[in-house]
């Protein structure tokens, strides 16, 4: 017998044929003898509805609003769930974040998981309930609800894992496993039967949207054994494991694109020490996480600032900056959303050379302008122009030798 959480995708859940396809999954685990709570998404579309409502009222919506509104999708599919399990003679109760408590900080719109109290989660558990939770979302140090930040159902589902101490933490989605990029782009991405949590963590942070970044961390943390696959078919999908679980380590794991990005120019800003620290300040109390920066010192003693952002968080940075331009003293701002970050990732970059200038050169032969480049220890980031994303991704894929057969 495990003990294991089933996590449901939007797409996995979009309509009612769906909710009953895999309550019916749930169904031959708890049949199986396993114990099994479930995480679900709100049902696909609904989420960016809900977000699109918030932005056509107020740019600058207040956070804990918006918190009220998007984290309402999660709580119709958790409802509908428990009911297609209870008509399938499962037992089956949904629970909401406030009411576990899932207990988060007070990061309206961004919020990270403190605590989960799992106790009555686990007595109902043992005696064949499944509890069905609703992702995304948690309730704030304010009495409030809290939601994760997009994709946040996976973190919801795997901090629920480490909680219960599960022996599994499966998540079901619309692809049937991690793949060296994203298959809806390069029809010859292949399916990885296994990857690094290292790796994962990159490639998540960089735009894979197959897994929230800070369900990777968390599960690299606390241990939980994490595992990505179809909620369609019963391929085998992709575990996400230790380095030393993997024998042959390819240079380049994977490529991953965003184009949730924005680039903020600050032009002419005064060169002297703090000046980073004063336009960095006031982003970062207004939770804008700020991605990739680049400074070109001028002649003139004055310094050009280039840094990249979220796109939603745009509207947000550029009020905060001209609020703080008296303080800052710069010229003028442009700001260009019409970009995208592409991202080759790897363990083996820590051990091999080149892994750069191929794709410099991979690029150039494309005619793709990088506007700006960014490096760790296993990753090459570098922005570009919006419209290339796909030739880039494609050209790149090919250029490490990772296209399939
Ligand atoms: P869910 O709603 O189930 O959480 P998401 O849309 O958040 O699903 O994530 C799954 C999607 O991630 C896939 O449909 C795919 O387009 C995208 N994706 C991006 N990169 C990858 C990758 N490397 N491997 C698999 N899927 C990827
Ligand atoms: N429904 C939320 C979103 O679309 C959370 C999730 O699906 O993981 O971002
Ligand atoms: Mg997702």
């Amino acid at each position: 017998m495990a003990r294991i959480v089933m996590k449901f995708g939007g797409t996995s859940v979009a309509d009612l044929d769906r909710i009953r396809t895999q309550a019916r999954r749930v169904e031959s685990e708890v049949e199986a003898g396993h114990e099994v709570a479930v995480v679900v998404s709100a049902m696909a579309g609904v989420t960016d509805e809900l977000v699109g409502w918030c932005q056509q009222l107020s740019a600058l919506h207040d956070a804990r609003e918006y918190d009220t509104v998007v984290a309402t999708g999660e709580q119709v599919t958790a409802g509908l769930f428990a009911i297609a399990l209870q008509a399938a003679g499962v037992e089956a109760r949904s629970w909401q974040g406030w009411q576990i408590p899932i207990v988060t900080d007070g990061a309206h719109g961004a919020a990270r998981i403190r605590s989960i109290e799992g106790k009555e989660l686990l007595r109902r558990m043992a005696i064949g309930q499944v509890p069905v939770v609703t992702g995304f979302q948690g309730l704030a140090p304010d009495g409030r609800v809290a939601t994760l930040g997009r994709g946040g159902s996976d973190t919801s589902a795997v901090a629920l894992a480490a909680a219960l101490r599960a022996d599994r933490c499966d998540i079901y989605t619309d692809v049937d496993g991690v793949y060296t990029t994203d298959p809806r782009i390069v029809v010859k991405a292949r399916k990885l039967a296994r990857i690094t949590y290292e790796e994962m963590l990159e490639l998540a942070s960089v735009g894979a949207k197959v897994l929230q970044t800070r369900s990777v961390e968390l599960a690299m943390k606390a241990r939980v054994r994490l595992q990505v696959l179809s909620s369609f078919t019963d391929a085998p999908g992709t575990l996400v494991v230790d380095e030393e679980e993997i024998v042959e380590q390819p240079v380049v794991a994977g490529i991953a694109y965003s184009r949730d990005e924005a680039k903020i120019t600050v032009r002419r800003v005064p060169d002297r020490p703090g000046i980073a620290a004063a336009l960095f300040g006031p982003l970062a109390a207004a939770n804008v996480n700020v991605d990739m920066i680049v400074q070109n010192v001028a002649a003139d003693g004055t310094t050009d600032l280039t840094f990249t952002l979220s796109k939603s968080d745009l509207p947000r940075a550029r009020q905060l900056l001209a609020d703080a331009r008296e303080a800052i003293g710069y010229a003028g701002i442009t700001a260009d959303s019409d970009v995208a970050k592409i991202s080759v990732v790897g363990v083996g970059m820590r051990s091999h050379a080149g892994v750069a200038s191929t794709m410099f050169r991979t690029l150039a032969e494309k005619a793709i302008n990088i506007q700006v480049i960014s490096t760790s220890e296993i990753k090459v980031s570098v922005l570009i122009g919006a419209e290339y994303t796909e030739l880039a991704v494609r050209a790149l894929h090919t250029a490490y030798g990772l296209d399939a057969a």
